[in-house]
């Protein structure tokens, strides 16, 4: 039986690879500051432990593991990573737990260990254009991301492969781009746009209005977990290293996003376009490489994944009207 470790396990992602590792045969152990919030964790293992500690990854980083997927890191929606207030926060926890994480993995010779990179690494000089947004990964220098959440990416993209070339540790890197569905943040400050609109249009009245951060003009694309959780699966399975988008090129202006929501909803919806942080103004992932080196490419459609995700934040909504 092949044996993994999910470090951020407790999260949107890591909860459902979780899953997914289990589903697959695969004994997994799951580390995280806190439970799943939204179901019941199916590790066979669960640390509640703080990855900034060496002593906790210590202990939950033993020898003879097949995968480590790293997933923890100290992230949120716009409304946490760019207004700037939690800038020394996410640059020194998630550099800790990277430091600490590339160390033991190859300390242990763990067979091989995944990290989850962002888009947010891309230089914002080719993400001004809403219609033509410019994400090959081979686009990422001169580095220029538009956030300290994305250099610290960048910064931990090149550490695990400084390990992989130095001391043979066996890297995966992907960067994704905008995962959501079901079982994701929705209302706690750290949820990202498609939670966050399902959940303004939930709780919208018929014609209420819906507000959102900026024109509303720039351009987002999104992965629904399953594919995403594939494109995990099938990376790790291969001899690639990286680093490769994990995203979806079907690319939408948000406010065009709203009323996709709003007609899955069945409801009509009034936008508010307001002031607030909305990052760059275009953004979409390139799949070329991906498709090349490994053959993957997403399955569902943004109308189907939203068709989920929008039924299940629907009913979270309910629930808390009740509570
Ligand atoms: P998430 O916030 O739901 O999960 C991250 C988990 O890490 C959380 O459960 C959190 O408690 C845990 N964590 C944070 N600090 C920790 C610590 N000190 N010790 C132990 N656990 C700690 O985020 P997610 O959406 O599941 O994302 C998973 C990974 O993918 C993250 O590294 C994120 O940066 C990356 N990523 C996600 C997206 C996306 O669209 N969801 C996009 C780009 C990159």
């Amino acid at each position: 039986m092949k044996r993994a470790v999910v470090l951020g396990a407790g999260g949107f992602i890591g909860s459902h690879l979780v899953k997914r590792l289990k589903s697959e045969g695969y004994w997994v152990r799951g580390v995280d500051l806190k439970w799943p919030e939204y179901s019941d964790t199916q590790a066979d293992d669960f640390i509640i432990g703080d990855l900034r500690h060496l002593a906790v990854v210590e202990n939950a980083i033993e020898t003879g593991l097949d995968e480590v997927y790293q997933l923890a890191a100290d992230m949120g929606g716009a409304g946490y990573i760019f207004t700037g207030d939690n800038d020394a926060q996410v640059m020194h926890n998630s550099g800790l737990i990277n430091l600490h994480v590339v160390h033991e993995c190859a300390k242990k010779k763990v067979g091989k260990v995944f990290y989850s990179s962002s888009a947010c690494v891309y230089p914002e000089r080719n993400q001004m254009d809403p219609d033509n947004p410019r994400c090959e990964e081979s686009s990422v220098y001169p580095a220029a991301p538009d956030s300290e959440y994305g250099w610290e990416k960048l910064f931990s993209e090149r550490l695990y492969f400084s390990f992989s070339r130095n001391q043979g540790l066996d890297v995966r890197v992907a960067r994704f781009h905008n995962i959501y569905g079901p079982e994701g943040a929705w209302n706690n400050g750290k949820e990202k746009a498609p939670a966050a609109i399902c959940r303004k249009v939930a709780e919208a009245s018929e014609g209420g209005k819906v507000e959102i951060w900026g024109d509303g003009k720039q351009t987002r694309s999104f992965l629904f977990i399953d594919d995403c959780l594939d494109a995990v699966r099938t990376f790790v399975n291969s001899d690639f290293a990286g680093p490769v988008n994990i995203g979806s090129e079907e690319m939408i202006a948000i406010n065009d996003f709203v009323h996709l929501i709003a007609d899955v909803s069945q409801k009509k919806v009034e936008i508010t376009n307001i002031e607030g942080p909305t990052g760059v103004r275009g953004r979409s992932s390139d799949n070329r490489l991906i498709e090349e080196k490994i053959g993957w490419s997403p399955k569902i459609n943004l109308r189907e994944g939203i068709s989920r995700t929008y039924a299940w934040v629907n009913g979270k909504v309910e629930e808390a009207k009740t509570a």
